[in-house]
């Protein structure tokens, strides 16, 4: 397979020891400094043949997860010449790890988590703005940090894709900066100042997990396969909104009356526009769903290019009717049938 890419030169080539695969039985374990080095060895020797430039990210992430001692191990192993690893790749919870010393003295990089974090299903309720958690992402880790990786989940999240790009760029770069450019970059209208007042609500009522409850068990976007689609259950929606879901709301109405048409009806718009609409609804019903809020989850379906079959549960907005399907199809976390 590498030598199909030959031709293109690739510069940098990744080895994940989990979620690529992974192993934890007895004789691979830990299989981040056991079974995974040794296929890590032979793999890095078909990279080197094929890109002797390209630079082998090596992955820590999830190390010390499923098994003990891989981090310790790392640091044991990367001590003696090596050649399968030149940069290493950690998430940002481990960055403490590495604030003295990085294994075998290796440049470090990690990835801003952009898309999963605080509503399930990612992106079932429109656009997660989270700048004060990057910029503080950025703070911790640009003294730690070689650089990060650029890793999206889908289109919901373009905002902070913007904003970690930029302030990767720039660590200096203040947020509420790039929150204006990014107003009246894609809007093309006046704003940006009651636009932050709206992400600053969005950001403090992150929190939102869809939840079927069935005699008397929750089952997430994660578990939905678990759900008997032969008894009765009910749909929630569990958020936390400490700050007003209203003000946003209305803020929203208000940018949206001097947006030019194609803004308005720009994907991007409707994002933020239906995350304001869906927190003000739900808010109001305390997490009991509405016709009006069954509107909004099936105009994300329509954004998201939504396919019954295809689009896994932890993707597919929470309409009502959309996870009725999705529960008598008995589909697994990953789309399997
Ligand atoms: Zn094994």
């Amino acid at each position: 397979m590498l030598k199909a890419f030959a031709g293109i030169g690739i510069q940098y080539v990744q080895i994940f020891h989990y979620d690529q695969g992974g192993c934890t039985c007895s004789a691979c374990a830990p299989w981040g400094i056991n079974g995974g080095i040794l296929a890590d060895r032979e793999y890095a020797k078909a990279v080197r043949e094929v890109f002797p430039r390209a630079k082998i990210i090596f992955s820590l992430w999830r190390y010390d997860i499923f098994v003990s001692g891989e981090w310790e191990g790392i640091f044991k192993i990367l001590e003696t010449p090596q050649d399968f690893a030149d940069v290493l790749v950690i998430s940002l919870g481990d960055l403490d790890k590495v604030k003295n010393r990085t294994p075998g003295n290796l440049p470090v990089c990690s990835f801003p988590e952009i898309s999963m974090c605080g509503i399930t299903p990612w992106g079932g309720y429109g656009a997660n703005p989270v700048p004060g958690k990057f910029s503080a992402f950025w703070q911790q880790g640009r003294k730690i940090l070689s650089g990060f990786m650029a890793y999206s989940e889908g289109i919901y999240e373009d905002f902070n894709k913007v904003l970690c790009l930029q302030l990767g760029w720039d660590s200096s770069r203040k947020p509420e900066e790039i929150l204006e450019e990014y107003f009246s970059f894609h809007f093309g209208a006046r704003g940006g100042e009651e636009f932050r007042k709206v992400v600053e609500i969005l950001e403090k009522n992150l929190y939102h997990d869809a939840l079927i409850e069935q005699n008397g068990k929750n089952y997430s976007a994660y578990d939905l396969q678990s759900v008997k689609p032969s008894e009765p259950w009910t749909l929630r929606h569990r958020i936390k909104l400490p700050a007003d879901p209203e003000e946003a709301a209305n803020l929203l109405r208000e940018l949206e009356q001097r947006l030019p048409a194609w803004a308005r009806s720009s994907w991007r718009w409707k994002l933020f526009r239906i995350r304001g609409e869906l927190d003000k609804e739900l808010a109001r019903q305390e997490g009991k769903s509405t016709e009006k809020a069954e509107e909004y989850f099936r105009e994300l379906e329509k954004i998201y290019f939504l396919n019954l079959e295809q689009t896994i549960p932890a993707l597919t907005p929470p309409n009502g009717e959309t996870w009725k399907k999705k529960v008598e199809m008995n589909s697994d976390r990953d789309g399997v049938l």
